[in-house]
């Protein structure tokens, strides 16, 4: 056998920082020197150390940023059909230990150990995303595995994400299993709702909300309720469900509002919940100065910037939405508020939040500080798998 037909080894640089070695599965181009071994695009190469101690293995792709995502540091472990079957089968016994039991996020890259993949269950349906080169080649094997552990009415691909592009892919989605109706209804938290997972957001559905939507349980009675940002309106449906008066949930989607419709007929909720679709800058900014008050004030708004550069643009933006549902509630009312992108991190949030009360000329006096559901880990050493900020506030 020819010496080279070996896996490729890939040395780490002498003078880059401990992120690597203390658990981080990134490696960045200019982190690597040496490299003996050749190896193709989304092949499994060996990282060491620049004084040639064993790290990890993972994959590369010489097309990305990000060169090397590391799958194992155990030097033994052979990457193969049976490793990704043991990876997917330990994230659903862990799901299942800290309590979820018909939808999760089943695996949430890297603190699942399986980078830049993403698949969530709905109960018998799972929807996957592969978002890097490398672990879009086992996509078979990450398949055959769900087939096998969990014999599912239906998988899909919703591969239609751009930073697919970074990695030079193409953006498609499709069935990954026997077609199947893509409309399907889970359950949560006692309530029914429709998901539509070819053509809602993301991969259909936000499950990392899931836990949070239970903790609006005791400031909703009786109150009446302002949803901006609803998506598929189930904070709504949770408020109602919890005893508010009524709810109105804004969304600028017109699909969202029609699928928020239906989820509200749906729970036989369609006297409480009313949804319309509008841009929440342009109406909260108008009801403020209305006068209109409402008990409760709800605020998932999205992203605001993908990029660091564009960070300001996030902050602007958190600030102003704020500001505007802030001098909506009436006072001793509650500001339920959210943030989704790992760019703004949680001290920066809360200080968002301080200052958009100052500007408002009102008191925060905090209930709830919380973060993203649990089936959602956050891994202490890498960082971006702590993205969700959730805030229960009264406002005085
Ligand atoms: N709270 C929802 C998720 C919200 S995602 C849930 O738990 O399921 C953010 C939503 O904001 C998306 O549905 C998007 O359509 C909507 N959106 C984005 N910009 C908006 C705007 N200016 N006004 C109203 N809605 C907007």
């Amino acid at each position: 056998m020819n010496y080279l037909c070996g896996m490729a080894k890939f040395f780490l640089r002498k003078k880059i920082g401990d992120r690597v070695v203390n658990g981080h599965p990134w490696i960045f181009g200019n982190e690597l020197g040496d490299s003996e071994g050749v190896a193709e695009p989304g092949d499994i190469v060996e990282v060491y150390s620049y004084n040639g101690s064993f790290v990890g293995k993972g994959y590369i792709n010489p097309a990305s940023q990000i060169r090397i995502r590391l799958l194992t540091r155990d030097k033994s472990e052979v990457i193969d059909d049976r490793f990704f079957f043991n990876r997917i089968k330990e994230a659903w016994e862990y799901r299942k230990q800290i309590g979820y039991v018909e939808n999760c996020r089943l695996i949430f890259g890297e603190a699942d150990q399986l980078p830049a993949l993403i698949i969530d269950k709905f109960n018998d349906y799972f929807v996957l995303q592969s978002l890097s080169l490398g672990i879009e080649k086992w996509k078979g094997a990450i398949v055959a595995a769900l087939q096998k552990i969990f014999t599912p009415k239906g998988i899909y691909e919703r591969n239609d994400v751009p930073v697919r592009t970074l990695e030079g892919m193409e953006q498609i989605k499709g069935f990954l299993s026997e077609p199947f109706d893509t409309n399907i209804i889970i359950n949560e938290n006692g309530l029914k709702v429709h998901v539509d997972i070819e053509n809602g957001q993301k991969t259909g559905y936000f499950l990392d909300q899931q836990d949070n939507r239970r903790a609006i349980q005791h400031i909703v009675r009786g109150a009446d309720v302002l949803e901006a940002f609803c998506y598929t309106g189930t904070f709504s449906l949770h408020a109602a469900q919890y005893g508010a008066k009524s709810t109105l949930g804004l969304d600028i989607s017109e699909n969202a509002v029609s699928v928020a419709r239906r989820n509200a007929e749906l729970n036989g909720y369609e006297n409480i919940c009313k949804f319309e679709a509008v841009n929440a800058f342009d109406v909260l900014k108008l009801w403020g100065k209305e006068g209109r008050r409402y008990d409760v004030v709800i605020l998932d708004p999205p992203a605001f910037t993908k990029s660091r550069e564009n960070i300001q643009k996030a902050i602007t933006g958190y600030k102003e939405i704020n500001l505007r549902a802030m001098k909506l509630v009436k006072p001793g009312g509650f500001l339920v508020t959210a943030s989704c992108t790992n760019l703004v991190p949680p001290e920066m949030f809360l200080e968002i939040m301080g200052t958009a009360a100052k500007d408002a000329r009102r008191t925060l006096r905090q209930v709830e500080w919380r973060t993203q559901a649990a089936d959602h880990p956050i891994l202490f050493n890498v960082p971006s798998t702590q993205y969700l900020k959730f805030l229960i506030a009264q406002v005085i």
